[in-house]
């Protein structure tokens, strides 16, 4: 069977139901078909393969846990963190993608949107048929969104939108735009812009040697004229942003940890197979220690991820537990693939294994919703009381 296997040293498997397994076995047959095979040459021609948008949606990737009356999956956090882990054992680009749509337009659109919009977005986004971004951060403020200069002026029937968004995963292709923007009184409110309304291009940013095969861009408004029925309805400030950002966090704290497994398993499979001094590297204790600790590591996660997950569909999670399980992943998967890499020598640096590719979009997952520093500082708040931010 070379369909790959989860590292379960604890037997984990144990803690999820028949159809936890039967997602996860759907979402890894899925990459194993349709994304290995061709997500190596996409990273290195720096091409987004804009077919996965459908297939995913076919697949029940995108808002598995919106309500199947919206066209989502109406699944629970363990299913949605399983799709996740699948996802970015192929390519962290390619759960960024799932990410995004989901957590960071679906589900904003779902909480905190009219019926009127509900109806017209989610079913669309659902099956993949239209793609969407999701614009906070600016050219001069990203960990401090608060700062945002992006802003909406009431002009009667329609908002006038101006300002510009940087960074901004899916931007190139996506139909559909949920941005955060500062109205007259200072308050964040959420808009969606839709592709083709004029005054708003989104070029796409070149030169990335991290997420090769997700496309990133900026969102640019010039006079966009928003009609007043785009603004999200039930939601003002921060906590508009930050909510769907709690939810993408709580999908790469699952996603890190696939791409962590994927170097793992390349790693064991590659120690046993590769012979110096007429012994299987294997054999050796060198690299054994960096097995052991990457097993131990990835089982550690495992569990946290698991015990959030429950947390999650119980509803008692916290903001600061989704930022410990997020940063803790990036942090696991970061060093399997620096210590998988060495361990494959001279073909670690190649696009034969997928471990560089892995190493090279971590350095993003570390970096975007919300950087390593941030979620230690949320950690830091948390235990003591004191902000230090600012
Ligand atoms: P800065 O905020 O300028 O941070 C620079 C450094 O300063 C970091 O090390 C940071 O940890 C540190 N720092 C900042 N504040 C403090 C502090 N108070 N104390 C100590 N250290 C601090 N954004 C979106 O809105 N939508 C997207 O789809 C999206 N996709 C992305 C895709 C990619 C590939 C990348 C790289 C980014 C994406 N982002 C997206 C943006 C991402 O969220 C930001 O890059 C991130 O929040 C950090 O902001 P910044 O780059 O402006 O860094």
């Amino acid at each position: 069977n070379d369909l790959f296997q989860s590292p379960d040293y604890f037997l984990l498997d144990d803690l999820f139901t028949e159809e936890h397994k039967l997602i996860r076995a759907s979402v890894r047959e899925y990459v194993k078909k349709s994304i290995s095979p061709i997500i190596e040459e996409c990273a290195q021609k720096a091409e987004f393969p804009q077919q996965i948008v459908k297939e995913m949606g076919e697949l029940g990737c995108f808002g598995p846990t919106v309500p199947t009356e919206y066209g989502g999956g109406g699944l629970d956090y363990i299913s949605y963190g399983l799709m996740m882990q699948e996802l970015e054992r192929g390519d962290s680009g390619v759960r960024s993608t799932a990410s995004v749509q989901g957590s960071l337009v679906m589900f904003p659109i779902y909480e905190y949107g009219s019926e009127e919009q509900r109806k017209k977005y989610l079913p669309k986004l659902a099956s993949g048929e239209w793609l969407g971004c999701f614009g906070l951060t600016e050219p001069d403020h990203g960990s401090d969104p608060s700062s945002m200069i992006t802003n909406i002026k009431d002009k009667g029937e329609h908002v006038l939108l101006n300002g510009s968004k940087m960074w901004i995963s899916n931007a190139p292709f996506a139909q559909v735009a949920v941005v955060w923007a500062k109205d007259e009184n200072g308050d964040i409110r959420g808009v969606i812009v839709e592709r083709g309304m004029e005054g708003f291009s989104t070029p796409t940013t070149h030169g990335k040697w991290s997420l090769r095969a997700s496309a990133t861009g900026e969102l640019v408004f010039d006079n966009v004229k928003v009609p007043k029925e785009n603004i999200l309805p039930n939601v003002k400030g921060l906590k508009g942003p930050l909510s769907c950002l709690t939810k993408a966090r709580y999908g790469i704290a699952w996603g890190a940890l696939g791409a962590a497994m994927d170097c793992y398993d390349t790693a064991l499979r590659y120690s046993k197979e590769r012979t110096q001094f007429d012994k299987p590297i294997g054999a050796f204790q060198l690299q054994q220690k960096k097995l052991a600790e990457m097993i131990t590591e990835i089982t550690k996660a495992q569990l946290l991820n698991w015990r959030l997950g429950t947390l999650m569909n119980e509803r008692r999670a916290t903001p600061a537990q989704v930022s410990m399980a997020k940063r803790n992943s990036c942090e696991v998967a970061q060093q399997a693939a620096r210590d998988a890499r060495q361990m494959l020598g001279g073909m670690g640096i190649t696009g034969e294994y997928s471990i560089m590719r892995h190493m090279m979009n971590i350095e993003s997952v570390i970096t975007y919703e919300g950087t390593h520093d941030i979620h230690l500082l949320i950690t830091g708040m948390d235990v003591t009381g004191f902000n230090a931010f600012k």
